[in-house]
C-alpha cells in the first residue's frame, strides 16, 4: 500500500528515543503484538524472540528458564528491535553494547523477501543490521546470547570528581559494571558499583526518599530555578547532599537493578569518546561550566562505559569508550534554555572524537558521520541495496545519508 500511494514506512518499538528517529507523518508499524518468544535454547543459552517483544517481558520470561540478558538498559519499556535500532548501552568495560548480545535476527526488506542474518549468513546485512536505524527493512526477529540468571549487589556511595577521575582504573577493575554520577557546578559524585552476588536480595528503598523527594520535590524546585537559573548549583548540591551523600546498598535479579528512575521529561545528549579521554572531556566540561556562571547544568551527568565492538555504525565501533550523558529536565513540561550548554558539550565531545547516541539530541549530519564512523560508506551500501527508493527512511535519517 505504502508502495502504491508513494508513501513512506516507520517502523516503532516501544517509541522510547527521544530524538525523533521513529517518528514520520506517513505509515507507522508498530510491532506490539509481534511479542511471542519463539525459541529458547538452553544449552546454547539462546532466545529468538519477534521484534517488538519489550525487554520487560523478556525478562520476565527468560528467568523463568534460569537466564538473563548479560546487561540492560535504565528502562525495559523498549522492543527487542528498538534498543539494536539505536544502540542502547549500559555501563561495564567488559560489556559491550545491547546490539553486541544479539547472534543473529531475520529482516522483511522493502522488496517483501525476508533475510535470515547472522555471522555465517547474510554476515554483511548481519553486521549493518544489529545497529539498524530502521532504514534496513522491518526486524522480524531477534535472537539474543544470554547468560545464567543472577543477582546483582549495588553499592552506591558518595566521592569527588577528582578522587574518581584520578582512581578511573581502579573503580574500573573493581566493579563489573561500574557508573558514576556528576553533579555539576560542584565535585561530589556518586559513584555506583553493581556486582553478581548470591546474597539474599534486600532493599533500602524509601517512597519517601525515592518519589517525594527525589522525583516531586525535585521537579518543584527545578521548576521554581526556571525563574532563578542560578539556584540550580544549590539545587544540585543540596539533592546530593539529601540523597547520594551517604552508602546506600540493595540486592535483586539482575534486570531490577539495571533499570531505574529516570524521573520526569526531560532533554538530554549521550556521546562516547575513547575511554581514554574520560578525565579531560569532563574537567573541560566543569571548566566551561565554571567560567560561564550564566550556563546552568541539571544534575547529573551520567557516566558510563562500554567495550569497543565491530558493529559498524556503533559509538563504540573499534574502541573501548565513555558515554557522557547529560541531562536538562522540563519540569511540568517546560522548557529550560538549554542551547549554550548543549553547544559547549557538543563541542567537547567533538573534539574528543566522540559519536553521538543515535537515540538522543545532536546536531550531526552525513559529514560528521562520515568522519566519525569508517563503516559509513559499507553501511550506506547495503542500505542502498535493501531500500533503493528509500521507504524505510524519514527526516531524522535523510540529514544521516543525504
Ligand atoms: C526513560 C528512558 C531511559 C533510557 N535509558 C537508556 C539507557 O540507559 N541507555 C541507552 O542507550 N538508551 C536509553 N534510552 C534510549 C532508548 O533505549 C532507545 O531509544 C531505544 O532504542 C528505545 O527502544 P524502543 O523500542 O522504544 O525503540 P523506538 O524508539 O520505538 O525505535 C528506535 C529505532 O528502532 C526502529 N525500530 C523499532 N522497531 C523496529 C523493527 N521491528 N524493525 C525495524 N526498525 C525498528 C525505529 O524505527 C527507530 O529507528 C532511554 C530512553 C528513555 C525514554
Amino acid at each position: 500500500m505504502a508502495r502504491q500511494r508513494g508513501k513512506r514506512v516507520k517502523v516503532v518499538g516501544g517509541g522510547h528515543s527521544p530524538s525523533d528517529i521513529a517518528c514520520t507523518d506517513d505509515f507507522m508499524i508498530q510491532m506490539g503484538k509481534m511479542n511471542r518468544i519463539l525459541k529458547v535454547d538452553k544449552e546454547k543459552q539462546q532466545v529468538t524472540v519477534e521484534g517488538g517483544i519489550f525487554l520487560s517481558d523478556l525478562n520476565v520470561e527468560l528467568s523463568k528458564h534460569g537466564l538473563a540478558l548479560a546487561n540492560l538498559g535504565a528502562v525495559s519499556e523498549v522492543a527487542a528491535a528498538g534498543v539494536i535500532g539505536t544502540g542502547t548501552h549500559n555501563t561495564g568495560i567488559k560489556h559491550g553494547i545491547l546490539p553486541t548480545q544479539v547472534v543473529a535476527l531475520s529482516l522483511l526488506t522493502a522488496s517483501g523477501d525476508v533475510l535470515e542474518c547472522s555471522e555465517s549468513v547474510n554476515s554483511d546485512i548481519f553486521q549493518a543490521a544489529r545497529l539498524h536505524l530502521g532504514c534496513l527493512g522491518v526486524v522480524l526477529t531477534v535472537t539474543f546470547q544470554c547468560v545464567p540468571q543472577f543477582h546483582l549487589h549495588e553499592v552506591a556511595f558518595p566521592s569527588t570528581l577528582t578522587e574518581v577521575l584520578d582512581h578511573l582504573e581502579d573503580h574500573l577493575k573493581r566493579s563489573e559494571y561500574f557508573r558514576f554520577l556528576w553533579f555539576p557546578h560542584s565535585e561530589n559524585v556518586s559513584v555506583i558499583y553493581q556486582d553478581p552476588t548470591n546474597k539474599p536480595p534486600s532493599s533500602s528503598a524509601s517512597w519517601f526518599w525515592d518519589y517525594a523527594v527525589g522525583y516531586y520535590l525535585l521537579e518543584f524546585l527545578l521548576w521554581i530555578s526556571t525563574f532563578v537559573p542560578s539556584l540550580v548549583c544549590w539545587i544540585n548540591r543540596f539533592f546530593f547532599w539529601l540523597l547520594f551523600s551517604s552508602r546506600v546498598e540493595n540486592i535483586a535479579v539482575s534486570y531490577k537493578i539495571f533499570n531505574y528512575e529516570c524521573r520526569f521529561k526531560q532533554h538530554v545528549q549521550d556521546w562516547a569518546i575513547p575511554i581514554e579521554k574520560t578525565k579531560e572531556a569532563l574537567l573541560e566540561l566543569k571548566a566551561a561550566l565554571e567560567n560561564n556562571p550564566k550556563m546552568v547544568a541539571h544534575y547529573p551527568v551520567e557516566v558510563r562505559f562500554a567495550r569497543g565492538d565491530g558493529i559498524w555504525l556503533s559509538p563504540c565501533f573499534q574502541r573501548d569508550s565513555c558515554y557522557m550523558n547529560i541531562i536538562m529536565y522540563r519540569p511540568y513540561g517546560k522548557n529550560v534554555p538549554r542551547l549554550n550548554y548543549w553547544l559547549t558539550y557538543e563541542g567537547i565531545m567533538k573534539k574528543y572524537g566522540g559519536r553521538p547516541h543515535w537515540a538522543k539530541a545532536h546536531s550531526c549530519t552525513r559529514k560528521d558521520f562520515e568522519k566519525m564512523y569508517p563503516a559509513f560508506p559499507k553501511f550506506c551500501s547495503v542500505r542502498e541495496k535493501l531500500d533503493p527508493t528509500g521507504m524505510f527512511l524519514n527526516t531524522y535519517l535523510e540529514k544521516v545519508f543525504y
